[in-house]
């Protein structure tokens, strides 16, 4: 009760704030960036309409990237599209001069989570792609936030670069490490980053690394009951050799994860399966340990080939670093986060959160935290929990992460109700707000080049003088077709 208390209070002081200052000469919610997004809601609610309407799957986004680089060419950005071996990344650069800060853009949908705009399941396609990490929005808000930093830089005639990073399959494909090994982002001082979520918050969890790893049994086919004896089951093996992971899951530190999915595990019972393949994530919330164990996992498959008279291949789809924090720049999205406030919806939007948050089985209060803005957490060593590409780019330059609601409180990650609200004004609001925390905090970064040194300072002194960027992916090209289905 009492920390409600707080909260509302310290809420209030923000907002009579921010109301206050609107009446000043300084208030920092009046320069040409903001202006632009006021006026721009139409137009950024169109366009993530547009690429939510059209989801496509990580780096078959064709028409969400083109629909990206139209508008950046429109509003005066110099688009370099096919790079790093990726047909869909792009990178959109404004201005000239430094800081350069870069803002990453994603736009890939996951499978299987076509959803309407409602508070309820009704698939639009049965079986279609949707936008359930509302990537969607996040690809929108960035370019919006880029747009708007542009015409602050126009307005003031003001040094400075702007570039989006067009990243193409966040979810599982890994499109940003690309464009890291590639050098796309040397030169750049500043990453800004933002995800859609539930709250509006400065990010400053690390996640985990993670290396996602298939492996490919081969054995001898033969009838299952004619002559088993002549067979050797390539199924056998992935079983041998998953059992052998889950006991040494008891020895592993208890932040790591480890799942898998069978994806091939042979065609008919009465046929001894010559070809089985199983697909592992691995994680730890350090790469260097997460290496040991991908290490501990690869004996365990070559253990169950040799047990069961088959042999066995993997190979790494993708690899991501673990987050590097920086806290001079989550202090500073932080102010700006509070100075642009939380999502406020209207009547028609509560009515359709308060369906969601009942079929979720929560309470209505839960929806106040949308308007609020989290307080700034300490960092904590990470306990697990998921992954991102954004990790190597935090590795290369100084990075910041933030959300803003997004979605319905109370809604789990990759479901369908953030198909539903990423879709609809909720999403366009969150969006907005997104977009004027770049604007702020780019302001700032232009404005404060001391900033910008504090940043790099803390930034090299936490990775260390010694570090030598390796991806954990090695040498190996986009895996273009993973979301092709064959
Ligand atoms: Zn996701
Ligand atoms: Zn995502």
């Amino acid at each position: 009760m009492r920390k409600i208390f707080i909260t509302f209070f310290s809420l209030l002081m923000i907002f009579s704030t921010a109301y206050g200052q609107k009446k000043k000469k300084n208030n920092p919610l009046d320069n040409a960036a903001i202006a632009y997004l006021d006026k721009s809601f139409g137009t950024y609610d169109k366009l993530q309409k547009l690429i939510w309407s059209h989801p496509e799957l990580g780096f078959l986004e064709t028409q969400s990237s083109g629909d990206h680089q139209r508008h950046l060419k429109e509003n005066g950005f110099t688009v370099e599209a096919n790079l790093a071996g990726m047909p869909t990344a792009y990178v959109a650069t404004y201005g000239s001069g430094s800081p350069v800060i870069g803002i990453l853009a994603e736009f890939d949908a996951l499978p299987g989570l076509s959803q309407d705009t409602v508070p309820y399941r009704k698939p639009l396609v049965e079986g279609g792609n949707g936008h359930a990490c509302g990537h969607n929005v996040f690809g929108v808000a960035s370019i919006a936030g880029a747009v708007a930093i542009k015409e602050w830089l126009q307005a003031n005639n003001h040094a400075g670069t702007i570039k989006v990073f067009g990243a193409p399959a966040e979810e599982g494909g890994g499109g940003k490490v690309y464009m890291v090994r590639e050098g796309l982002f040397k030169g750049v001082d500043i990453v800004l980053d933002w995800h859609p979520a539930t709250g509006n918050g400065v990010s400053v969890g690390t996640g985990t690394a993670i290396l996602m790893v298939d492996y490919v049994f081969r054995g001898v086919a033969a009838h299952a009951a004619g002559s088993p004896d002549k067979g050797r089951s390539a199924l056998d093996g992935v079983e041998a050799f998953n059992y052998m992971v889950n006991l040494l899951r008891e020895h592993v530190p208890i932040s790591s994860r480890i799942h898998y999915v069978i994806v091939n595990g042979g065609e008919a019972p009465n046929v001894v399966p010559n070809y089985a393949k199983v697909s592992y994530y691995i994680r730890s919330p350090k790469r260097d340990v997460l290496k040991q164990l991908v290490e501990w996992v690869g004996q365990a498959a070559e253990g169950a080939a040799k047990g069961t008279q088959t042999t066995v291949e993997s190979e790494i789809v993708a690899g991501f670093y673990e987050l590097l924090g920086n806290r001079t720049l989550s202090e500073l999205v932080q102010s700006k986060l509070e100075t642009v406030g939380g999502v406020k919806y209207d009547e028609r939007e509560l009515a359709f959160a308060k369906e969601i948050v009942k079929g979720l089985n929560e309470h209505d209060s839960i929806l106040k935290q949308v308007e609020t803005v989290i307080p700034l957490a300490e960092e904590k060593p990470s306990w697990g929990g998921g992954s991102t590409d954004v990790g190597d780019v935090s590795w290369n330059v100084p990075t910041v992460s933030f959300g803003t609601a997004t979605f319905v409180p109370g809604s789990a990650g990759h479901s369908w109700q953030n198909v539903a609200s990423g879709g609809s004004t909720i999403g366009t609001k969150s969006l907005i707000n997104a977009a004027k925390v770049f604007s702020l905090t780019a302001i700032e970064l232009y404005t404060n080049p001391q900033l910008v040194s504090e940043a790099k300072d803390e930034f090299e002194s936490r990775r260390g003088k010694d570090f030598k960027y390796e991806p954990l992916l090695g040498d190996r090209a986009p895996a273009l077709d993973y979301r092709v289905k064959k």
